[in-house]
């Protein structure tokens, strides 16, 4: 109003921001509260690197806000954290998740499914592992069609903590992955004690295969260290034909990104997993 008062204007806007946050964490509690009303898990295929077979899927979180629209995972997450509402909505993703591979099953499909999960349902663990036994025994499914996907830095942030968790997660007989491998700091005597049976190399060192030497020594040095310790390895975010060419010479295990296929509603991936696999 002043006219040139930085300040104000930042200050106006911070609260627009704060005020939005809030507005979005009224609206996904009564989304979670009506049972996921608006919310919806996409997947997306993890293909072999050798033969384009579907390997698994990601579920990745959608949601249709009722005058918003689409609300990306990227700002819904945070608000979740912040707002205190993650643990509702990462148990809505386990439900929904394992209803699917019910699903899925009864038509014939089997597809393993990975969920990503927050810092701050593995500091919760028994309220985690309890929903997830919970889960997989309503639909009568194996652990094993059930993966976990949790970020670097998460997994190291509190070592121990992680440690304890991810034990008892894989006595469940859920497989583990680290995601976004190569952007936390992993040490690697504690990456090797670690229940894990997967890294996903981070899509940053992806995109840059092709114009950058370093970023492809360090892909190749997470590929040799990961087949070393026994880890399977998967590249996320493959866009090119080029990149994919480069992964599949140095052996990477599996491949996901948009080149294969983007995120996509159950019934699109059912579609889209029996074409490839015929
Ligand atoms: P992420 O786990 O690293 O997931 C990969 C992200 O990269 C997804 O974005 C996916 O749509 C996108 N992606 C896949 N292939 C490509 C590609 O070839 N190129 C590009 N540019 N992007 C690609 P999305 O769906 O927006 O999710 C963003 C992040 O939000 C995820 O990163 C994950 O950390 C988080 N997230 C998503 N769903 C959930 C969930 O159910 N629970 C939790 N806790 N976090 C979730
Ligand atoms: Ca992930
Ligand atoms: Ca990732
Ligand atoms: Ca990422």
């Amino acid at each position: 109003r002043s006219g040139g008062n930085g300040f104000a204007f930042f200050e106006v806007h911070m609260q627009d921001g704060v005020r939005d946050q809030l507005e979005l964490a009224r609206d996904l509690r009564a989304a979670l509260e009506a049972g996921g009303a608006g919310l919806a898990l996409h997947y997306q295929p993890k293909v072999a690197g050798d033969t384009a077979r579907v390997l698994g899927v990601e579920a990745l979180l959608r949601w249709q806000h009722p005058r918003r629209g689409a609300v990306s995972p990227g700002v819904l997450i945070p608000v979740a954290e912040r707002f205190g509402i993650i643990t509702a909505l990462g148990d809505w993703v386990i439900d929904e998740a394992c209803r699917q591979i019910a699903d899925w099953r009864d038509q014939g499909l089997k597809l393993r499914v990975a969920i990503n999960l927050s810092v701050q349902q593995l500091r919760q663990p028994e309220a985690l592992l309890l929903r997830l036994e919970q889960a997989l025994a309503r639909h009568h499914l194996d652990a094993t069609q059930l993966s976990c996907e949790i970020t670097e830095s998460v997994a190291m942030a509190d070592a121990a903590a992680t440690e304890r968790v991810l034990q008892r997660l894989g006595e469940l007989g859920v497989s583990l992955s680290i995601d976004d491998f190569g952007t936390g700091y992993s040490s690697l005597a504690y990456l090797r004690r670690l229940p894990v049976s997967q890294l996903k190399i981070d899509r940053s060192f992806i995109q840059d295969l092709e114009t950058s030497a370093d970023a492809r020594a360090i892909v190749n040095a997470v590929i040799e260290l990961a087949h070393a310790l026994g880890l399977e390895v998967v590249a996320e975010g493959v866009e090119t034909e080029g990149q994919a060419d480069v992964l599949r010479a140095k052996r990477c295990d599996k491949l996901q990104g948009f080149l294969f296929a983007r995120p996509m509603p159950a019934q699109e991936l059912a579609r889209w997993a029996m074409q490839s696999q015929s």
